[in-house]
């Protein structure tokens, strides 16, 4: 007979902090934690085997980590079950072990809440909500600046929380006397390229981590997506290693090449922190605070860290309050009316637009592409093309080892597909491959021409987004900052329009 349990604390796959207010607030002598690896995370979207893996893995080690904290918990692997929900799970342990409370903090993703919730509601045991001390501020701190306002820009919300947390702030006024270094952090790497790039720490994986890439291979077997590269961190110390490897070696030149692209380089100076951030391996504040000090030290340019913390502070702050202001609807914005299915290429990488191969090819290979390979790459041709923004949005949230509804949803339905109407972006992101030959060295591997807009070498995102302009241009009307680029469209005679669509027709017939 086990002893009564006074509150069940479920652990999600995605809230791996030790120092959560759920476990702070707990007493391991009364108090049980309850976490359960379930196929559901990783079949309602088709996802990417690194995906799966990052999580069971840093599942498996966290429960190490509170175990050693003295903590009894629940632990169900995928091997010692059949059921394929966390509802069925919870709703039968709900009932064996007959908690006085269930604690949770605010899950990543609305399906599983509501699962949750609707599974304690049945069982007649209360669900207490727990503050979330990882995020700097709470959907409920976003509501109240967002209400009221006609529009939402990220700018001014992030120029709150600089005031409110001092991070790069003198006295009252922006470290620099500016809050933004957007104008200096757009530099290519120009002919020569990058050069000798610091590649960022790898960590191999060890037995608990190599036995889940085993389980995953084999229960996965059909799933996107490679395991052979996987070195992701997993453990909170890795973690905190990879943030210092990041600080010493890639920060400096974060900031000017943030906007970069360049063929093989699947890193460049980017961080990759997202999925320690996401897992809660590490808290956000920690990672600007350790930013900030490398300006302070001396050891890293203000732009830099400025364009870096901007993205943790702004950026996914932003994106974590939009998620929760506007669910369960956001998942189905389609201001676009876009009608296609996503191309079959996106699963496989294959395809003759070599920009589209780099950028899925590396997703498929390690989980990851930076985010303008997400946003002005693979983002950028699924709104020219007119994909259903849900569909593009199931496809991100699938392949990234990052992605999290919270996140993903924002960044994929709202700022690359325009799905909201306007609520992430001010005006959608589109622009012709010219866009990406500036950026990039893609075009020149490439038997695409983007400066050609029809024929046989126009470049597809050159035709399609004259296309996208053309199809759309009643609704772009309403956006002021699309005017400059309408101005444009109406420079194209009714003959060469025409052709443009053609070509259009012929490429998505092809595609498709
Ligand atoms: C269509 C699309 C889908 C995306 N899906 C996800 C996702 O599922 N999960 C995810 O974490 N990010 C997502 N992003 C944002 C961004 O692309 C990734 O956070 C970034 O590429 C992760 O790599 P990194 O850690 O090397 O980031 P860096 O370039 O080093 O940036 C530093 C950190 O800033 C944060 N950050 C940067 N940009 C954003 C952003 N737009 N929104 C929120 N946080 C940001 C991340 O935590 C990131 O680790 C998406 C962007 C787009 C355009
Ligand atoms: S030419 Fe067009 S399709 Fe080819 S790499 Fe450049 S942008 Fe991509």
């Amino acid at each position: 007979m086990t002893d009564p349990v006074r509150h069940l604390l479920l652990v999600l796959g995605d809230q791996l902090d030790a120092d959560s207010t759920l476990l702070q607030q707990a007493d391991s002598q009364q108090d049980r934690v309850w976490m359960a690896e379930v196929a559901q995370e990783a079949t309602h979207v088709w996802s990417h085997k690194a995906r799966i893996t990052l999580f069971l893995a840093a599942m498996r080690h966290f429960r190490e980590a509170i175990a050693a904290q003295g903590f009894a918990a629940t632990y169900h692997t995928l091997e010692s079950h059949r059921k394929t929900r966390l509802g069925e799970l919870l709703d039968q342990d709900l009932k064996q072990l007959r908690p006085a409370a269930v604690h949770l903090v605010l899950p990543g993703d609305y399906r599983v809440y509501q699962e949750i919730r609707e599974v304690c509601e049945a069982a007649g045991v209360p669900l207490e909500l727990l503050t979330d001390a990882h995020f700097i501020d709470s959907p409920e701190g976003f509501a109240d600046w967002a209400r009221g306002r006609k529009q939402l820009r990220l700018e001014y919300y992030y120029r709150v929380l600089r005031r409110r947390t001092g991070l790069l702030m003198e006295q009252d006024q922006p470290a620099g006397d500016k809050w933004n270094f957007d104008g200096d952090n757009r530099k290519t790497f120009g002919r020569e390229g990058p050069g000798m790039l610091p590649a960022p720490l790898a960590f191999s994986p060890d037995r608990s981590t190599s036995e889940v890439m085993a389980l995953v291979e084999q229960r996965f077997a059909d799933h996107p997506g490679d395991l052979a590269s996987f070195d992701w961190p997993v453990t909170r110390e890795q973690a905190l290693e990879a943030l210092d490897d990041f600080i010493r070696h890639r920060l400096p030149a974060f900031g000017p090449y943030q906007d970069a692209l360049w063929q093989d380089e699947p890193w460049l100076y980017h961080s990759r922190l997202s999925a320690a951030l996401n897992l809660k391996l590490l808290s956000p504040m920690e990672v600007c605070r350790a930013a900030e000090a490398a300006w302070r030290e001396g050891q890293a340019p203000l732009q830099s860290v400025e364009g870096f913390i901007r993205q943790i502070l702004g950026w996914r702050e932003y994106v974590r309050g939009l998620y929760w202001y506007r669910m369960p609807d956001y998942l189905d914005g389609n201001a676009l009316a876009a009608p296609h299915d996503l191309p079959a290429f996106y699963w496989t990488g294959e395809t003759d637009m070599h920009c589209l191969a780099q950028a899925i090819g590396q997703t498929l290979e390690y989980g990851y592409a930076h985010h303008i390979q997400r946003l002005m790459v693979t983002g950028l041709y699924a709104l020219l093309f007119g994909v259903r923004p849900r569909a593009v949005h199931e496809w991100y949230l699938a392949v990234y080892v990052d992605a999290v509804e919270w996140v993903e949803a924002p960044n994929t339905i709202g700022m690359s597909q325009f799905g909201d109407g306007g609520l992430m972006a001010s005006k959608p992101y589109c622009a012709t491959g010219k866009y990406i030959q500036r950026m990039s060295n893609y075009c020149g591997d490439c038997r695409y021409s983007p400066q050609q807009r029809v024929g046989d070498e126009a470049c597809p995102f050159t035709t399609l987004y004259w296309d996208f302009l053309h199809r759309n241009r009643e609704r772009l009307e309403r956006i002021p900052r699309m005017n400059m680029q309408l101005r444009n469209l109406q420079r194209i005679d009714e003959a060469e329009m025409r052709s443009i669509t053609a070509t259009a027709r012929e490429h998505r017939k092809r595609v498709g």
